[in-house]
């Protein structure tokens, strides 16, 4: 089993991210080698947050490592929340608030236009090299909230193709489609690629 820490404080994350790279890896977080302070993400991109805070996880331990930054993309917002999509209700970062404000922001918007997109970039550094993966979910934003398991704007995302929201889904169907998804089997490729040489 390799370690690998994953830059961030999100166990929901944490859960999606293990399930992907399988028993191969022991992912832990920062906490877990005694950092509890917080990662820093003062960017205003989703990629230059990414690496931000793969950049400083990997500064700190000297240790393979990755991270995840999430935005969501609504077209009929100009694109927001997109890299404030934490905070979008404001401080500190509540899920439940934020889906509020998303759907007054889209009362009126038919069907059609409420078509919105996560995007993911996992960030993964070894030997001080990064390396990008991204992953892009489509689908649309559902009048109301539907919950069941998953996190942040699961209970209002619906992937294109279904009819569902991704908080329906299980943790494994939610992986084969979603943004982190798509993005952390990029990295597990690359991991098995150099994990032959
Ligand atoms: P961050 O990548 O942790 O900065 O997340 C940005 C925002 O997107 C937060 O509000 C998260 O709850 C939300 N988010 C990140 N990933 C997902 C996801 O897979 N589903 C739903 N919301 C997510």
């Amino acid at each position: 089993m390799e370690d690998i820490v994953f830059a961030s404080a999100n166990r929901n994350k944490l859960a999606e991210v293990r399930k992907i790279l399988g028993p191969d890896f022991n992912v832990m977080l920062p906490s877990d080698l005694g950092f509890t302070g917080n990662i820093p993400e003062t960017h205003e991109t989703v990629r230059e947050n990414s690496e931000q805070k793969a950049r400083f996880i990997w500064d700190l331990f000297h240790k393979p490592c990755f991270s995840d930054d999430t935005g969501l993309e609504v077209d009929a917002l100009g694109g927001a929340p997109g890299v404030y999509s934490a905070r979008y209700a404001g401080e500190p970062s509540n899920p439940a608030r934020n889906i509020e404000k998303l759907l007054r922001e889209l009362e009126g918007v038919p069907l059609g236009k409420r078509t919105a997109r996560f995007r993911c970039v996992v960030s993964y550094i070894e030997n001080g090299e990064l390396t990008r993966f991204e992953g892009i979910c489509e689908g649309h934003i559902n009048f109301a909230p539907v919950a069941g398991g998953g996190f942040g704007y699961d209970p209002v995302f619906v992937a294109e193709g279904y009819d569902c929201t991704l908080a329906e889904l299980t943790m494994e169907e939610k992986n084969r489609i979603s943004h982190r998804g798509k993005a952390m089997d990029l990295l597990a490729c690359h991991l098995s690629r150099n994990q032959g040489r």
